[in-house]
């Protein structure tokens, strides 16, 4: 009988968190409109309410200050625009500064003109180059807007936590606006909006154990907002128009829920687990490259390079073995190739990655096998300087 399949690709999407899967059973037949005033409708509403006050748990945050999307990308691309109002008066912000390594749904600049947007080096130790920072916000030109900066808490590939507190200190300096990526961090390491010192946070429910297309964009006030993305109907206070996605929310917020109640007894074990996975990969490979593993990382991330072992042969390796892990970042709809986050730390872009990461569901069975197959694919590997 063939072997079960063993999910090691967390990062990419985590499965449906128990707690997530019973309450969006309960919310099947939760039909009322969420914005209709009838008791049908206020059913609705109580249940997104309830899920948001769980998501605002996660972030650190107020409940009024979460607003839901459909996801972390429709989040990003809502709060990085040029267009800001302050109150009733329009602010403008003149540019984007995002770093190197952010994922492409930030990356990509949102609703900023590309001649608008510059990218924050990092340093070979894969962390956003604060000096580099510092220095394109010295010279950022006033006259056109304020500058904008967005950095990940925590990259999806390495797995390394970035320097958001003191980046934050830094835009404050300058005035500027600062939205933080969340969206690996959530549930991994303590997210705090204030703590952090962001303006904006973005959240993703599927990585943290809820459903795909839900995410929020949550604000450490409410005075400062972007322009809508979405208009419409005027739900989420005019920010995000169209008929709440109910049960989606309320699977994001139970999941939520589960990563805040569950915070400490998973990260340690998650973190263990990763940890015994590197000791047995250096055990049985010696000549592997763990990436940022001097670095502070999230627990359940493991980044590494087998050398003379292409990303991608390596992939469909571990897939064929039953092992689904990913080469580079997997969220961006299946492109394969070299790491950019690699690339953006200096390293040979032709050093193949491969990421392997855990979640609340990893057992110790699970890391064994991991390593057994690991081992198994290393020592296929043809020794340097042989043809092929
Ligand atoms: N930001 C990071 C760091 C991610 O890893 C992802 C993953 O896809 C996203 C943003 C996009 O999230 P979503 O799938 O909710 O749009």
């Amino acid at each position: 009988m063939a072997a079960s399949r063993l999910y090691l690709d967390w990062n990419a999407t985590a499965p449906l968190h128990p707690a997530a899967r019973d309450a969006m059973l309960r919310a099947l037949d939760l039909f009322g409109n969420p914005n209709s005033v009838h008791g049908e409708g206020r059913a609705t509403r109580a249940a997104i309410e309830a899920a948001r006050r769980q998501v605002a748990i996660i972030a650190g945050a107020e409940p009024s200050h979460v607003v839901f999307t459909s996801g972390a990308t429709e989040a990003a691309n809502m709060v990085l625009t040029p267009e800001f109002r302050m109150g009733r008066t329009p602010l403008a912000i003149g540019h984007l500064y995002v770093s190197a390594i952010e994922h492409p749904a930030l990356r990509e600049g949102g609703r900023f003109p590309k001649d608008r947007v510059s990218e924050i080096p990092v340093t070979f130790d894969g962390v956003v180059d604060l000096a580099a920072l510092e220095a394109l916000l010295a010279g950022h030109d006033k006259a056109t807007g304020l500058p904008m900066v967005a950095i990940m808490l925590a990259n999806n590939e390495t797995g390394i936590i970035q320097p958001a507190r003191a980046a934050a200190d830094i835009v404050q300096a300058h005035g500027g606006i600062f939205v933080v990526d969340a969206v690996q961090a959530a549930g991994r390491v303590p997210v705090d909006i204030n703590g952090i010192g962001a303006d904006f946070l973005i959240v993703s429910s599927h990585k943290i154990g809820g459903p795909k297309g839900a995410g929020a964009l949550v604000s450490r006030g409410e005075v400062l907002m972007p322009k809508p993305l979405i208009h419409g109907g005027g739900q989420e206070k005019g920010h995000r128009s169209g008929t709440e996605n109910s049960l989606a929310l309320i699977g994001f917020g139970a999941a939520a829920a589960a990563a805040v109640a569950e915070f400490e007894t998973r990260n340690v074990a998650i973190g263990a687990l990763r940890d015994r996975l590197e000791s047995g990969m250096r055990l049985a490979a010696p000549d592997v490259i763990i990436h940022g593993a001097e670095q502070s990382r999230v627990p359940n991330t493991c980044f590494f390079t087998l050398p003379g072992l292409k990303a991608e042969t390596g992939q469909i390796a571990f897939d064929l073995e039953g092992v689904a892990l990913s080469a580079g970042s997997a969220c961006s709809a299946g492109k394969l190739g070299e790491s950019h986050v690699l690339v953006a730390m200096g390293r040979d872009p032709q050093l193949g990655a491969l990421r392997i990461s855990l979640g609340f569901a990893t057992t110790d069975e699970e890391i064994d096998r991991a390593i057994s197959v690991f081992a198994k694919i290393a020592g296929r590997r043809k020794p340097a300087g042989v043809a092929a």
